[in-house]
């Protein structure tokens, strides 16, 4: 069979390979982007999208019964899952069939189907056709990264999910067990203790979302201390096994009964089964693609971006790693480095931040100021009813530079892109404070954080910008 000839192949179309295949496109490539199921990736199917649209659905239940605060009673939620479930799934449906409107848009040839490399230049494609070659120049790995399920927990019984069926919400569990305090455990122990489960929370690790500063973690302990049944620290799950319509669970010694179990401890690359032995492309020992700051792999056809390719497991980190290697096939200079790549947790309250951490500076011996806006003083936050939030700054003693800013709070995820751009643009502390930020919003917390810096003194408006 004669192959399909392109420039370059991309395995995976999640917001990594989607954004690589559109930008090689836009630069005047012939791209196939090769997919085995629905487009969009992890991210749009079973990740980041459904879990926004199931938190923001279940908040309004909160903030209903919040409002007998205000004076506004609402009554009892009645749940129609049917319903939810079909909107989220109109959302998705919306969205993956924009990337393939994208894709048509540019001349991005779709093919559906599993991708095995033959060799460096060729991939084998399972199409429900039959077989299909694609004979490539250069070809970019994204195929992402799937929920991890140790073998002790894998007893094939449905009740035990992981985040791709917890994200169906097929019923509401009166107890359940969420085995991992990180980004999916909490966002998703949210959705269902907001739904009505009791819900317990044990991780292996002294604190919940360990990689968070925990100045920003404390507001979201503050609620799942009241939200949830229990938060259980230092302790792991050895055994888990079925007990007619439940799940029988051994933490050390005790053992409890469980409606559903949650597992959310941690993700593992989809590396297996992609013909990568037939290539130069090398995978470190825990089995992600190794890549230098090109995204080259040890192959000189073949890059990878994104999940497979390790480091910060983020969507928005594989955007720009897929850039950097179109502009590195096309020939030019980049590099995936210095890049601040903001990192979001969705919970009650979200905690946000980029670019370096208290405690990262601590470590490298980065002489900094910490400033701190607590949301208690702002305004905006009272109106919101959401003052239990912080802004927080790392700035640089010497040359007042702000490295890093950590926020967490009502909707921390839409605030920390200014700090992201500060950050980027190498703004100062004055920049921060002296830029007129609108009143009464949460985005001036930044500008508050930022005179705290200063000690509140007004010169720091009249003083000339530091060069
Ligand atoms: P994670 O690494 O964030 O958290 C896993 C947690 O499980 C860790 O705290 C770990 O100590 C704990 N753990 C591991 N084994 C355990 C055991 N046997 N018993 C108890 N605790 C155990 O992983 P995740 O929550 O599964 O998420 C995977 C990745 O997906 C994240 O790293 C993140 O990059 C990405 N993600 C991002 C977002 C977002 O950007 N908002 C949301 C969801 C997922």
């Amino acid at each position: 069979m004669e192959p399909i000839k392109t420039d370059i192949v991309v395995l995976g179309a999640g917001p990594g390979g989607y954004a690589a295949a559109f930008y090689a496109a836009d630069k005047g490539k012939k791209v196939i982007l090769v997919e085995q199921d629905r487009l969009g990736g992890v991210c749009l199917n079973r990740g980041c999208i459904p879990s926004k649209a199931l938190l923001h659905a279940t908040k309004l239940i909160g903030d209903a019964s919040a409002a007998t605060a205000h004076g506004i009673t609402f009554g009892a939620p009645v749940l129609d899952l049917a319903k939810l479930r079909a909107w989220k799934n109109s959302i998705l449906e919306k969205l993956s069939g924009g990337v393939a409107a994208l894709a048509k848009a540019r001349g991005v040839e779709v093919l559906r189907g599993r991708g095995h490399f033959e060799n460096s230049t060729t991939l084998r494609v399972e199409t429900e056709a039959g077989q299909k070659f694609v004979s490539f120049t250069k070809a970019i790995i994204a195929v992402g990264s799937k929920p991890a399920l140790p073998k002790a927990f894998d007893l094939g019984n449905p009740r035990i999910m992981t985040s791709t069926e917890a994200l169906e919400v097929e019923d509401i569990p009166a107890e359940l067990l969420v085995i991992g305090g990180g980004y999916i455990g909490m966002e998703l122990s949210t959705v269902y203790a907001r739904l009505g489960s009791r819900v317990t929370v044990v991780e292996a690790l002294p604190t919940i979302l360990a990689g968070a500063d925990p100045d920003l973690a404390r507001p979201v302990v503050r609620y799942a201390g009241k939200a949830f049944k229990e938060i259980r620290l230092n302790t792991k799950v050895t055994k888990m096994t079925t007990a007619g319509k439940q799940i029988k669970v051994t933490f050390d010694k005790v053992e409890e009964l469980y409606d559903r179990v949650l597992v959310a401890v941690g993700r593992s690359p989809n590396c297996a089964d992609l013909g990568l032995e037939s290539t130069q492309v090398a995978l470190d020992e825990k089995g992600f693609i190794k890549v230098n700051a090109q995204q080259q792999t040890a192959d000189a056809n073949i890059y990878a971006i994104g999940d497979c390719a390790g480091g910060l497991m983020l969507a928005h980190k594989a955007s720009r790693e897929a850039r950097v290697a179109v502009d590195v096939i096309a020939g030019e200079s980049a590099a995936f480095q210095n890049v601040i790549i903001p990192a979001v947790v969705f919970t009650e309250p979200e905690v946000a931040w980029a670019g370096l951490t208290e405690a990262e500076a601590q470590a490298k011996g980065t002489p900094v100021k910490i400033a701190k806006f607590p949301w208690s003083a702002s305004g905006r936050a009272m109106t919101f009813d959401a003052t239990d939030g912080l802004t927080k700054l790392v700035i640089d003693l010497a040359t007042e530079r702000i490295l890093g800013v950590g926020i967490t709070g009502h909707g921390a995820g839409e605030l920390i892109g200014e700090g992201v751009l500060a950050i980027e643009m190498g703004a100062t502390a004055f920049d921060l404070a002296a830029s007129v930020h609108p009143h009464p919003t949460l985005s001036e917390t930044l500008m508050e954080a930022a005179e705290v810096f200063y000690g509140h003194s007004t010169h720091v408006f009249t003083r000339k910008r530091p060069e």
